[in-house]
C-alpha cells in the first residue's frame, strides 16, 4: 500500500537510537526535526556500559540482529569518520570456581522495586556524578524490574555453556590461555591456577555511545539540514482521529508532522501512552562507575568472573555495577564511596592492580529501556497511525543498524530484518517479562 506523502517527521529523543534515525532520515532528504529535552547523548546513552556484542543473546533472530548491528558500526564509522568512538578490539572473559573471590562482588542479588510497565524516568536518566553522590532515576511508578542479563552466572560450567550456545550460532569465540590474555592486556593479572581458559571474542568491543549521538546529530545538521530543538520536551502528541498530526512542546510550540518517531529510550512507554499508542516496556535500573585517572593501557572489554571493566576516556576505567543494580532504590542517593561501589572497586583491582588506590569519580545510573518481551520494538504503533517506535535495549550495539533500517522502513522499504521486532506483536500476544540474554 502506498504511504502518504511525508511533510515532516519528528524524532523524539537524541540518544544513540534517535540520533542515528534522524541522521539517516535527514540524509535521505526527509524534513526532520529532532526534539531532545536535554542534549544529544544526555540520556542513558551517557550512562551505558556500551559493550558492543551479541554474546548469549536469544532468540536467534535477536542474536543475528545484534551481529548485524556490530557490522553496521564499521560502515557508519567509515562514513562519519567516527572510528575514534568505536573500539572493536575484542572482549575477554573468564569464569571462576563457584564461590571464589570474583564470583559475586557485592553479593547482592536482592530484589529491586516493583515492575513498572509503560513507565519512563521522571528524572533525567544517565546522569554522571562529579560530586560525591548522585541520585538514582525515579521512574514514574517508583521502581524497576530486575535485569535478566545480570552477570552472575560466571562459574566455569555456565560460562562454557553460554560460549558453546553462542558458537552454535556461528559467533567467533576463541580460547586462549591466561598468559596469552595477559600478553594482550598487560594490565590484567589472571590466576593461572584457577583459570583454565580465557575466551576472546574478537568482533566485540565498546562504543563511546553518547559521543556518537552527538556526532550524528552534528553531521546531520551540518550536512543534511536536520533541525535540532534541544532543551525542550515533547509534552503532547496531537492527533486527528487515529492519526498523528504533530507534537506539542514544553515551550508551547506545535510542530506539524505526519510521523512521530518515539526514540525516547526509557521514556518510550510514557511517550507511547501520551500518543494513545501501545508499547509495554519495563525499565531496569543499572549503574556503571568511572574511576579516577589510573595508569592503564586497557583496550578491551573484560568480564572477569562477575567483574566488568572497560577503558573510559583514556586514563580511566569503567567498572560495571550489575551486582549493585538489584540493590538500587530508584530516587535514592548513591555515594561514590558507598560500600557496594568500594566492593566492586576492590574486586576489579584484584584483576587489574593499577586500580589499587583509585577511587570513583562518577556514578552513571540509568534505566535500561526494555520492551516487555526483552526484544527490540521497532516499527509502527499497532493502534495509532503516524507513530513509530524505536525502543530497544542493547542500543550501543544496535544504534547504527536501527538507524539505517528504521529510516528505510519509514520510507516504505519494509526491511525483513525488522519483522521479528514489530510492536504489533504486543497487540496480539500476552506480553511476558523477559530478557534476550546478557548484555553489559
Ligand atoms: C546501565 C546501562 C548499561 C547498558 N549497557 C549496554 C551495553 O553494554 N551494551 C549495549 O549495547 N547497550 C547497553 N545499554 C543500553 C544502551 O545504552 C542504550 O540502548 C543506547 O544508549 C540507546 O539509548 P536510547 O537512544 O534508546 O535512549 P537515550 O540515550 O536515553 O535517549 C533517549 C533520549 O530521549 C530524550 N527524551 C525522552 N523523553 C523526551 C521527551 N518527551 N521530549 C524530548 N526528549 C525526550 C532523553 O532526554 C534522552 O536523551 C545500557 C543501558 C544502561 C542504562
Amino acid at each position: 500500500m502506498a504511504r502518504p506523502v511525508i511533510a515532516e517527521m519528528v524524532v523524539v529523543g537524541g540518544g544513540a537510537i534517535g540520533a542515528s534515525i534522524a541522521y539517516r532520515l535527514a540524509q535521505s532528504g526527509v524534513g526532520v526535526t529532532l526534539v531532545e529535552r536535554r542534549f544529544p547523548g544526555g540520556g542513558i546513552s551517557g550512562a551505558s556500559f556500551s559493550w558492543v556484542n551479541s554474546f548469549d543473546k536469544k532468540p536467534q533472530a535477536y542474536h543475528l540482529f545484534n551481529v548485524r548491528g556490530i557490522g553496521e558500526h564499521w560502515a557508519l564509522a567509515a562514513e562519519l569518520g567516527s572510528h575514534d568512538l568505536l573500539h572493536l578490539d575484542g572482549a575477554l572473559s573468564w569464569g571462576v570456581p563457584e564461590g571464589a573471590p570474583g564470583a559475586s562482588p557485592a553479593g547482592s542479588n536482592a530484589g529491586p522495586g516493583p515492575a513498572v510497565p509503560n513507565a519512563g524516568s521522571a528524572a533525567p536518566a544517565g546522569r554522571s556524578a562529579t560530586s560525591t553522590s548522585t541520585s538514582t532515576p525515579t521512574p514514574a511508578a517508583g521502581g524497576s524490574v530486575p535485569y535478566k542479563g545480570q552477570n552472575t552466572d560466571v562459574g566455569y560450567g555456565k560460562l562454557a555453556a553460554k560460549v558453546n550456545a553462542t558458537r552454535t550460532n556461528g559467533y567467533l569465540v576463541e580460547e586462549i590461555t591466561p598468559d596469552e590474555a595477559m600478553e594482550l592486556e598487560p594490565d590484567l593479572v589472571i590466576d593461572r591456577d584457577s583459570v583454565p581458559v580465557v575466551y576472546l571474542k574478537p568482533m566485540e568491543g565498546w562504543l563511546d555511545t553518547a559521543a556518537l549521538a552527538h556526532r550524528l546529530v552534528t553531521a546531520a545538521a551540518r550536512r543534511y539540514g536536520l533541525r535540532l530543538l534541544q532543551g525542550v520536551s515533547v509534552h503532547g502528541v496531537t492527533r486527528s482521529g487515529g492519526q498523528i498530526t504533530g507534537v506539542r512542546l514544553s515551550d508551547g510550540t506545535e510542530i506539524a508532522a505526519d510521523m512521530v518517531i518515539n526514540a525516547a529510550g526509557p521514556d518510550g512507554g510514557r511517550l507511547a501512552a501520551m500518543a494513545g499508542g501501545l508499547l509495554p516496556i519495563q525499565n531496569s535500573i543499572g549503574i556503571n562507575l568511572v574511576t579516577s585517572p589510573v595508569a592503564t593501557q586497557l583496550r578491551r572489554v573484560v568480564h572477569a568472573g562477575a567483574f566488568q571493566l572497560r577503558p573510559e576516556a583514556s586514563t580511566r576505567v569503567m567498572v560495571g555495577g550489575q551486582s549493585i543494580d538489584g540493590t538500587l532504590v530508584p530516587g535514592d542517593p548513591f555515594a561514590l564511596d558507598d560500600p557496594r561501589a568500594l566492593a566492586e572497586l576492590a574486586g576489579a583491582a584484584r584483576v587489574m592492580p593499577a586500580l589499587r588506590g583509585a577511587s570513583f569519580e562518577g556514578a552513571r545510573i540509568g534505566l535500561r529501556a526494555i520492551p516487555a518481551d526483552g526484544l527490540s520494538a521497532i516499527g509502527p504503533d499497532p493502534l495509532v497511525g503516524g507513530l513509530y517506535h524505536a525502543i530497544t535495549h542493547s542500543g550501543a550495539t544496535l544504534c547504527a543498524l536501527v538507524g539505517r533500517l528504521a529510516c528505510a522502513d519509514l520510507l516504505g522499504a519494509n526491511p525483513p530484518e525488522l519483522e521479528p521486532f514489530r510492536p504489533a506483536r504486543f497487540a496480539t500476544q500476552a506480553t511476558r517479562t523477559g530478557h534476550a540474554g546478557s548484555d553489559e
